[in-house]
């Protein structure tokens, strides 16, 4: 054993892993820095606390299963003319969240509803909130199989002990009755715990049509709008902006040839 294994075996035993490992460097460290006893021990603390908090985003992120790592800095308010700069900051306050504030992003394809999604959810695991990241054909597939599939089961699990629930497209298929049933059911385990960020292409009022029935529909649009922000975004599909700009000599030549 080195001559701190002991010391390394302890501090594993207080649960102290990360500074366990590290304890042999910053022994010398401070030893050469000449570091007075309280430094010493303040940055072994520092450290652990430090690790400690990486490791517990690290394992987060992986949790929440993003699609792509996109931030709020990232995303560009001139491109979104429906949502202010000020806006977009009241939203990375996440007060909404603290609050069950519901979030609902809608708008047509491209307009930046899964970027703000999952910026939003990214910006909530830095605060030290959990969070579950769903496409909608996913999540149903999650709770027709949580009994029988224990990845599923795993997965249910985690959804109903987020903070905040990221169900990406919703009602872009329509539902029969069983799946209508699972979804509301969920919701309603989610309703007073846990904020959710609903991304759709079509508003509530279209909603009804793609559950079937109604009683079914009224009960879930009213857990889900009893506290809610709605998001309308719009303004040109970036995705074909974007498009655009990179065949925008081809349009031209295609211009040329039909002239
Ligand atoms: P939606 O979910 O509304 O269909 P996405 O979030 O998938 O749209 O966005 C489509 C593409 O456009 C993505 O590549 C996204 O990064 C980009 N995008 C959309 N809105 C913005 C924005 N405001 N700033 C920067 N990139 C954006
Ligand atoms: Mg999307």
């Amino acid at each position: 054993m080195t001559s701190t294994g002991h010391l390394e075996q302890q501090l594993r035993t207080l649960r102290l892993s990360e500074t366990a490992q590290q304890l042999p460097e910053m022994i010398t460290e401070a030893e050469k820095q000449d570091a007075s006893y309280q430094e010493f021990l303040a940055r072994l603390l520092n450290y652990e606390q430090k690790r400690r908090e990486e490791k517990r985003i690290e394992r987060n992120m992986k949790w929440a299963a993003f699609p792509f790592h996109k931030t709020l800095e990232e995303f560009d308010v001139h491109e979104q003319t429906a949502l202010s700069q000020k806006q977009l900051n009241q939203l990375k306050e996440l007060t909404w969240l603290d609050q069950l504030y519901n979030l609902i992003l809608l708008g047509p394809p491209g307009v930046g509803k899964t970027f703000l999604g999952v910026a939003l959810g990214i910006e909530a695991i830095y605060r030290g909130y959990q969070v579950s990241f769903l496409p909608m054909g996913e999540l149903v597939h999650i709770l027709k199989t949580a009994d029988v599939i224990r990845k599923s089961q795993t997965r249910k699990k985690r959804i109903l002990k987020s903070d905040l629930v990221i169900i990406d497209d919703l009602m872009y298929m329509a539902m029969n009755q069983q799946e209508a049933n699972l979804f509301f059911q969920l919701i309603n385990e989610l309703y007073d715990q846990s904020t959710i960020i609903f991304t759709s292409n079509k508003g509530p009022k279209d909603w009804g049509d793609l559950l079937g029935d109604p009683a079914t529909t009224t009960a879930i649009l009213d857990r889900i709008l009893h506290r809610a922000e709605v998001i309308q975004m719009d303004g040109e599909s970036y995705r074909m902006k974007y498009r655009k700009s990179i065949f925008g000599e081809e349009n031209e030549q295609d211009k040329s040839v039909q002239n």
